[in-house]
């Protein structure tokens, strides 16, 4: 097995790390509802997509069945 002949210093260790981090997503506007959602992905308030509805959410269909 392989096995590194020098020891990676902490400088070293962390100077890799330093592009490590994590960047935060960036949400665009539903254009239905106008909340925040992730590009791409169904929008988790009124589950609109292509400005369609493509999930009916459980409390409209609660509602649908109680009218
Ligand atoms: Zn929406």
């Amino acid at each position: 097995m392989a096995v590194p002949q020098n020891r990676t210093t902490s400088s070293k260790r962390n100077m890799r790390r330093a592009h490590d981090a994590l960047v935060a997503a960036n949400p665009n506007e539903c254009s239905n509802c106008g909340e925040l959602k992730r590009p791409h992905h169904v929008c988790p308030s009124c589950g609109h997509y292509d400005s369609r509805e493509v999930v009916a959410l459980a409390k409209a269909v609660v509602d649908e069945d109680a009218a």
